[in-house]
């Protein structure tokens, strides 16, 4: 399949396809590059884009909604040296999240997994955690246990989550709980009791004294 795009556009888009123009064999200097390894999906999505500055379809009017699609069109533009296309792909993202809906989590995994590192990416899919029902445990199931002296926490889903990414989520939080002015010591909100290990006794025996 052959796309005509006019020279200028895709240098003005892309840094890559400027490079490869401007430094490329005498065959690419001719304005003919060939990307046997690029999926023919994503090259015309991107040849939509550049024409039209948008993924939607001119037919339905809309932007493709597949989370692996709108992933693979969002790594091939960092890839590409695309960053406009980035863009506008990360808004159909973020527009097509339901209110309290977070970025699912096999789709994290495969932000989390990707080279070269997306981090805008990133930043979107912990930012999204944070706006789902239950916030932080909601992906896990959360259960008081009635007769020891704590909760446990169970994974909902078989797949652990990217440590990193329950990294950024703890950071994000943190930074939230910092620009709304707390200023206590978190130490303070729990009772000393709860940090205790109260095997036998029902009653804690040394708070009170
Ligand atoms: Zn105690």
């Amino acid at each position: 399949v052959d796309f005509g795009i006019h020279r200028n556009l895709l240098c003005s888009a892309s840094s890559w396809f400027k490079d490869v123009l401007t430094e490329g064999s005498a065959e690419v200097k001719e304005g003919v590059i060939c990307l046997p390894d690029d999926s023919l999906e994503i090259l015309e999505f991107f040849n939509l884009w550049i024409y039209t500055n948008s993924l939607n379809d001119p037919d339905t009017g809309k932007p493709p909604s597949a989370w692996t699609l709108l992933l693979d069109i969002y790594l091939w533009a960092g890839y590409r040296g695309v960053p406009r296309l980035q863009n506008v792909t990360i808004d159909v993202i973020q527009a097509q999240l339901a209110p309290g809906e977070g970025i699912p989590l096999l789709i994290v995994d495969r932000i989390y997994n990707a080279t070269p590192r997306p981090i805008k990416l990133r930043s979107l899919a912990a930012v999204s955690f944070l706006r789902v029902p239950g916030g932080f445990f909601n992906t896990f199931v959360a259960y008081g246990d009635q007769t020891g002296d704590g909760y446990k926490v169970t994974l909902a889903t078989e797949m652990l989550p990217p440590r990193e990414f329950l990294y950024d989520v703890i950071l994000l939080q943190k930074e939230k709980l910092d620009a709304l002015g707390a200023t206590s010591d978190p130490l303070l909100d729990f009772e000393r009791c709860y940090f205790h290990v109260h095997p036998d006794v029902e009653t804690c025996l040394t708070v009170d004294q």
